[in-house]
């Protein structure tokens, strides 16, 4: 993970000298307004009037970014012949400027072939600075793009597609609104989970994985019984936590709950931490059924949340509360984008199989 981090309580104001090295030109890449309400477009307007570096904002960066959009912010980077891209916000923003440093260094990419030339391609220097506490893209290789051209979720990731620099300051995150704030909360807790239980797993990814659960689980429960949204010391713990569940899920990906969730997001427009939690209960009992021994591992997790498997799951629907419905011949076609070798399938204990996938995707929703 090669990733310079800086985290904790002013984390960009103290480091932020750093992106001198990168040039004297920025693109910022944000959404519409949570670079703005969460303090952090200012901060670093501050930073670059003083310091004299000249930037463009790029803010039209939506919800499951789409790789023409990226393309567009790539054409405006190269139009200004921006150094280096800082991608501010959630996981959409910070995934689309990993994307924009590719489009802005390859003028002639098309925006779809981003997914299968991007590994061999140049790309300018990357900063972010997170807002959300869930994606854990500021540590992840990955950027999850929405096709242009058929509107579905795929993602990138390599060697080259790690950010160089990352500010992870909670403080950004206290804007959040409650519902943002349950929904990444519950990313970054899939994550943690997801790759906790997953076959390829290592003792690295176990260290943040248990520890990003037993953060997270807490406040959970906490949403869960009151409603109410976090504090300055809760924020700080989800944002933790949820660079912890970025790290473990740099070793292990994550399990068919991400895969399948993905068309939740597209069709349904349900936001990513909840379209992936919506499989968690079924993960837990696609686990408990593994015969190989792995199911052990739900045991752990249990402990780890200081819960039993019963009031786990229970607490996942409420939070998640995604209420659906599709028909079975919906499910057939959803059902054409994975097969028997989907890598998150290999990897859940048990070996998923597409039809075990088509089955659970019959049982809740249609
Ligand atoms: P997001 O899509 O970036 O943002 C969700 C909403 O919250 C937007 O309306 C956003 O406003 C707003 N928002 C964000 N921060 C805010 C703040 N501090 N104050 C007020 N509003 C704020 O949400 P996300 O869950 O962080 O990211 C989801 C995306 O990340 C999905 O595309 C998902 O597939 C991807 N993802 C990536 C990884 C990875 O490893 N790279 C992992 C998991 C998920 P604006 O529109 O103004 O920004
Ligand atoms: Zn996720």
């Amino acid at each position: 993970m090669p990733v310079k981090v800086l985290s904790g309580e002013n984390a960009f104001l103290e480091n932020c000298r750093m992106l001198k090295d990168f040039g004297s030109r920025c693109l910022i890449v944000c959404g519409g307004s949570s670079a703005e309400k969460s303090g952090a477009l200012g901060d670093v307007r501050d930073f670059f009037a003083r310091i004299g570096i000249e930037y463009c904002v790029f803010d039209r960066i939506e919800q499951n970014p789409r790789t023409q959009t990226a393309r567009d912010a790539g054409d405006e980077a190269a139009a200004f012949s921006a150094d280096f891209i800082l991608g501010i916000g959630g996981g959409s923003p910070l995934d689309a400027a990993k994307a924009v440093a590719f489009y802005a260094k390859n003028p002639a990419l098309q925006h779809y072939d981003i997914y299968t030339d991007f590994s061999k391609l140049e790309r300018l220097p990357v900063a972010l600075i997170g807002t959300t506490a869930g994606t854990g893209s500021e540590v992840t290789a990955v950027a999850v793009l929405t096709d242009s051209r058929d509107g579905k979720k795929k993602s990138i990731c390599g060697d080259n597609s790690f950010a160089d620099i990352a500010f992870c300051d909670a403080k950004y995150t206290h804007s959040m609104p409650y519902s943002v704030t349950v929904s990444t909360a519950l990313d970054a807790f899939a994550h943690a989970v997801e790759s906790f239980l997953a076959l390829n797993r290592n003792e690295m990814s176990i260290v943040f994985a248990e520890r990003a659960i037993s953060l997270l689980w807490d406040s959970l429960v906490y949403f869960d019984k009151t409603g109410n949204p976090p504090d300055a010391d809760r924020r700080e713990k989800l944002y933790t936590a949820s660079i912890f569940g970025g790290y473990s899920i740099c070793v292990t990906g994550t399990l068919f709950p991400h895969a399948l969730g993905y068309v939740l997001s597209e069709d349904y427009g349900i936001p990513h931490g909840k379209a992936c939690t919506a499989f968690m209960p079924a993960l837990i009992d696609f686990v408990l059924r593994d015969e190989d021994g792995k199911k052990r591992r739900c045991s752990r997790l249990f402990e780890l949340c200081k819960t039993d498997c019963g009031t786990f799951k229970e607490t996942i629907k409420r939070l998640t509360d995604v209420n659906i419905k599709m028909t079975a011949a919906e499910v057939e076609e959803y059902c054409k984008r994975w097969n028997d070798g989907t890598k998150n399938f290999l990897k859940t204990p048990g070996i998923m199989k597409l039809a075990d996938a088509k089955q659970i995707m019959l049982d809740l929703f249609a």
